[in-house]
């Protein structure tokens, strides 16, 4: 997986995914981060990339062609890469050479890649969507700041408008690190033990169960019997009670749809074998009911 972030600091980009499992996963060159200053697009006096908004209004406004030009550069740059990957020639390179798409989006769609413009506008970021991203080759995040970016280089260039919540921050920098750090977890080799991934919250629309460390006993509280006791089946048993229990009193909104699949399980093993497949899909937490 490849993060290209299109910035005015690129710094706290670098600086904030360079710790901790990011900053492992980027020296063992299982992801990378490219971060490219917006600014170096400006060619004017003071490499100023913002402007007035016209029809007025409060603040700044971030001009579209330095934004332009920063992701056509990130586009060279993917293209090259991928011709070094399956050789200059290829037919298939040859080929998207000679296409001409409709809009940079479009041609970022059809490299496996995709622009996310982080923005207080967009659908609210969630696992699923950690998920989708993560089948990626390249993500390009594209962080606005003062007032946002203007229209006409958005209608150009993006693929998806990603909001982390209902707040204004000052710009998007938190924003990709946030998406990056929840994506990079789920590109395989990332995390050590990926079966973790697969039991953590949001998972099946349930947030995980508590979970204990020693001592047994701490300030009089004691880990639950069933986890000491060795019966790996009364644990899954308890710890599925437990998720269940914590959704219904914490995220009903989660907890709603989690009902909605169980019901729509229960269904479905009325014929087991004809409908084993979309079952083991709602068993493994990957299952969306599209149509009710
Ligand atoms: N005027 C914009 C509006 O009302 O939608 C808000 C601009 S905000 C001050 C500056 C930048 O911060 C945005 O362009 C966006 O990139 C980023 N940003 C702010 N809040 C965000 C959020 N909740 N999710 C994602 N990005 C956000």
């Amino acid at each position: 997986m490849r993060f290209h972030v299109l910035t005015l600091f690129p710094q706290m980009i670098e600086q904030g995914l360079s710790e901790s499992i990011t900053g492992r996963a980027l020296k063992q060159n299982i992801i990378s981060l490219n971060t490219v200053n917006i600014r170096d697009f400006a060619h004017n006096k003071h490499n100023k990339v913002d402007d007035y908004t016209y029809g007025g209004g409060a603040g700044m406004l971030m001009q579209a062609e330095p934004v332009y030009q920063a992701v056509r550069s990130v586009m060279s740059q993917i293209n090259k890469c991928n011709q070094v990957h399956s050789g200059d020639n290829s037919e298939k390179n040859i080929a998207d050479e000679n296409t001409s798409y409709k809009n940079t989006a479009e041609e970022i769609k059809n490299h496996n890649a995709r622009l996310i413009y982080v923005t207080p506008q967009g659908s609210v970021f969630n696992q699923q969507m950690a998920a989708e991203f993560a089948k990626c080759d390249d993500l390009i995040f594209l962080c606005g700041h003062y007032e946002g970016i203007d229209e006409r280089v958005l209608e150009e260039t993006v693929t998806d408008y990603v909001s982390i919540g209902d707040y204004v921050l000052t710009g998007g920098e938190l924003p990709s690190m946030v998406m990056i750090d929840a994506i990079s977890r789920l590109v395989p080799g990332v995390l050590h033990n990926d079966i973790s991934a697969e039991t953590e919250s949001f998972h099946g629309n349930l947030l995980e169960y508590p979970q204990y460390s020693r001592p047994v006993e701490w300030h009089d509280k004691k880990v639950p019997e069933v986890l000491m006791s060795g019966n790996q089946k009364k644990i899954d048993a308890w710890r599925l009670e437990k998720s269940i229990e914590r959704t219904k009193e914490r995220r009903p909104d989660l907890y709603a749809g989690f009902k909605r699949l169980d019901k729509c399980r229960e269904f479905l093993m009325k014929n087991k074998l004809l409908h084993i497949d979309m079952i083991e899909l709602i068993n493994r937490g990957c299952a969306e009911i599209l149509f009710e």
